[in-house]
């Protein structure tokens, strides 16, 4: 019997795209690695095959195309234009609408409003002058961040009325930014909603997050502080945005809850997200697995949790603590085969079950 081995395409290189990797091997599936920077890479390391050369190159993109079954995503800068181009050969996700917008600050917010979901205040800036009008109606305090290319809390600054615009938009170096007010929230949460081709949906279940500078420090989840009100309300508000862009895949969805209870929308990914590390022990099916069956057309598997977990990020810094950590009985270690530990670089995570 001809077990007609399937390929799975990865754009990108990261430790998103190994994890996506390792979930594809565990049901037979080769993963083919495609970046700029793919060589010696967290993900190429482990798969089958890589191809490095540019998002833009249709020649490498096509031979790229003939060699693998189904692709996608687990960066979202990746051009919308490149999802474009494969999806004309294979299935491709997490689609190019979902791409675009979540490729820039401004077109998400307004997605998010247009579904009727609450975001923080917030003006495009273009220059010094919108930012001196935006902060002049400012009340309290704001983050000013660039529009493309932001992550881990980088291109971002806060300001307030007092601010002096012009040294604050030199600074940010930048054509276009998003002022936002600052929320004070109760707490940070995520949703990962999956959407499959017949656009059949569901959600994980809800993540409560921490940050420190701006990078994810630990999630726990089920979120603790979540009741069934809030994850009824965060889970439709993800499902809305995931309709809206047209995913074919998987997508997490970050907002802040209010003091009262509401949920602020703060930005979206589509591809799997740190904040559901946790889901390759504590799901039936990982965010990974989960991925990779509906990129594959496999037919989506249950994620509800079997306990509930914590994660913490291993980063730079941590990794002179290694030794103890590995040793740790009761935490599962993840590390992503980088060679180089710079403070605030992700190197791995780490998790352990709480309860259940
Ligand atoms: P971001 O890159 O937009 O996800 O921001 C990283 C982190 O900075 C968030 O998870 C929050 O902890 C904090 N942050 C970003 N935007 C805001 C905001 N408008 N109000 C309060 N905190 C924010």
């Amino acid at each position: 019997m001809d077990m007609n081995v399937k390929t799975l395409g990865i754009l990108g290189a990261g430790q998103l795209g190994r994890m996506l990797a390792i979930a594809a091997a565990a049901r037979g599936i080769k993963a083919h690695i495609f970046a700029p920077d793919a060589k010696g890479s967290p993900a190429a390391e482990i798969a089958h095959s890589f191809t490095q050369a540019d998002y833009d190159d249709e020649t490498a993109l096509a031979e790229f195309a003939s060699q693998i079954d189904a692709v996608t995503s687990e960066f979202e800068n990746v051009p919308a234009s490149t999802m474009r181009f494969l999806a004309g050969h294979v299935p491709a996700s997490p689609g190019h609408k979902a791409l675009h917008i979540a490729q820039n600050r401004l077109r998400e917010k307004h997605l998010a409003r247009s579904v009727g979901i609450a975001t923080p205040k917030f003006w495009a800036i273009t220059s010094a002058e919108t930012l001196v009008a935006a902060l002049s109606e400012l009340d309290g305090k704001a983050i000013l961040k660039t529009t493309e290319q932001g992550y881990d809390g980088k291109g971002q600054m806060q300001v307030t009325a007092e601010t002096d615009a012009k040294v604050a938009w030199q600074a940010l170096n930048t054509h276009e930014a998003i002022l936002e007010s600052f929320v004070d929230f109760a707490f940070e949460i995520s949703v990962l909603v999956w959407r499959d081709a017949d656009g059949l949906m569901g959600c994980f279940p809800l993540a409560q997050n921490q940050h420190k500078s701006g990078i994810l420090h630990q999630t726990i989840a089920p979120a603790p502080d979540a009741d069934e009100m809030l994850a009824r309300q965060a889970e439709q508000a993800a499902c809305a945005i995931a309709e809206a862009v047209d995913l074919f895949g998987v997508m997490a969805m970050e907002a802040f809850v209010s003091h009262s209870g509401e949920v602020i929308f703060n930005e979206i990914a589509p591809r799997p997200h740190n904040s559901f590390h946790w889901t390759i022990e504590g799901c039936i099916t990982s965010q990974f697995t989960q991925a990779v069956r509906i990129a594959l057309q496999q037919g989506a598997g249950l994620c509800s949790a079997i306990g509930r977990y914590k994660m913490e990020n291993l980063l730079g810094e941590d990794m002179a603590r290694l030794d103890e950590i590995s040793q740790q009985a009761d935490s599962a270690l993840h590390l992503y085969g980088k060679a180089e530990a710079r403070d605030g670089r992700k190197m791995g995570h780490v998790t352990t079950r709480l309860s259940g």
